[in-house]
């Protein structure tokens, strides 16, 4: 059960701007919309721009799409979750790609008029597309956050990632029916799931359809229905998958691993499970996009004399010559020290800023000397001090 998986990234934070527009601005209603501001709001508009009415208007075709899009994503309560969380990347394959697996090319997904404006219908006839309804529809996406180390998040690494989501009984292998027994056609809509009437509306008499209510749909009824799963033909199982993370993740990165999510309805596609990736925060080291950035005390004769001292960086210690005169605040650049970008952009770099401490609890002795040099040393060996009283002069006047 454990697959090896190549999983795009989508980086949520310092990486690439998506130009697409909020879904929220496309259907125009704000955040707090409910599911029926949604709806009504994506009608209105899907009436406006519904090619049939606009043909060859390349424009309406292209804000009919974006709408659809919007739709299929606000509509769905996980996806608009996913969707207020990440933004764009969290619901589409990668950050940018638009709709990734094409499902809007030539607005696939959706029928003629009829199939959009079928709720309408139910103002007027009670009735509701059954179409729309029993069509295949694609499983409930998953989320499932892990943690891994600053070190895991800078090199990659594999991780087994455990969660719960349905699968076939194992009982009645996902048919819902006792083992032994099997479904039956329904006899009242003969197995189409739906039942047709003529409808008198003010827009004249039109065909209208209910799902069946002796099968609820399915065409289908099990008379003795598995104990196991109590017909569903779906138990709750415990899923190892095996993730492989690429080298430069970062916190909030989120990895889509397609199909692993639930299982479809009516013969549709699995959903997806997204992998959210929590990087836990390292000892010494900060992260700053692909750059590192550690501060490193310094003694202050150290800062005063120079000296070659020893850095770590994620891949050791490496030397680095401090120069004499060093101030505390000092920041030394090591190129390519940082971290790997993952869609292969070259490595980052680390950035030490150099503390300079000031002594403390001198012995007698190590006083005898700081007032032997404090003796000696003149003003100019002060700089900034000296800088900072002739502008104090400046002002004061003494
Ligand atoms: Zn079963
Ligand atoms: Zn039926």
């Amino acid at each position: 059960m454990v697959n090896a998986y190549h999983a795009k990234v989508i980086t949520l934070k310092g990486g690439e701007k998506v130009s697409k527009r909020d879904y929220y601005d496309v259907l125009g209603v704000d955040k707090n919309a409910s599911q029926e501001d949604i709806k009504r709001a994506y009608r209105k508009l899907a009436m406006k721009y519904h090619p049939d009415r606009n043909p060859d208007d390349k424009n309406a075709e292209e804000k009919f799409k974006e709408l659809n899009e919007a739709y299929e994503i606000l509509s769905d309560p996980e996806k608009k979750q996913m969707y207020d969380q990440f933004g764009h990347a969290g619901v589409n394959g990668n950050a940018g790609g638009f709709g990734g697996q094409g499902g809007f090319s030539g607005y696939g997904g959706f029928g003629g008029f009829e199939d959009i404006f079928g709720d309408i219908f139910d103002m007027f006839g009670g009735g509701f597309s059954s179409r729309q309804r029993n069509a295949p529809r694609k499983g409930a996406d998953i989320r499932k956050d892990i943690e891994i180390t600053f070190e895991e998040a800078a090199f990659g690494t594999e991780k087994t990632i455990e969660f719960y989501k349905d699968e076939n009984c194992d009982t009645c292998n996902g048919t819902g029916a006792k083992p032994g027994t099997s479904k039956t056609t329904c006899s009242k809509c003969k197995g189409t799931g739906e039942i047709r009437f003529v409808k008198r509306t003010p827009l004249g008499q039109i065909i209208n359809s209910t799902i069946c209510d002796n099968c609820n749909g399915e065409g289908e009824i099990t008379d003795s229905p598995c104990s196991n799963c109590n017909g569903a033909g779906l138990e709750r199982k415990l899923k190892k998958v095996k993730i492989k993370i690429p080298a430069g993740v970062d916190n909030g990165t989120v990895l889509p691993l397609r199909g692993e999510g639930e299982p479809g309805i009516k013969g549709g596609p699995h959903g997806d499970l997204f992998v959210v990736i929590n990087v836990l925060p390292h000892k010494i080291f900060e992260r700053d996009g692909y750059d590192i950035i550690c501060e490193m005390p310094i003694t202050f004769v150290q800062a005063a004399l120079g000296d070659e001292v020893e850095v770590p960086t994620l891949e050791g210690k490496v030397k680095y010559k401090i120069p004499e005169g060093t101030q505390s605040g000092t920041v030394f650049r090591l190129r390519k020290r940082g971290i790997q970008n993952p869609r292969g952009l070259g490595k980052g770099d680390q950035y030490v800023k150099v503390i300079v401490e000031v002594p403390q609890n001198l012995s007698e002795k190590e006083k005898e000397i700081l007032r032997q040099f404090a003796a000696v040393a003149g003003e100019e060996t002060y700089e900034k001090r000296k800088s900072f009283f002739e502008k104090v002069k400046d002002v004061f006047g003494v």
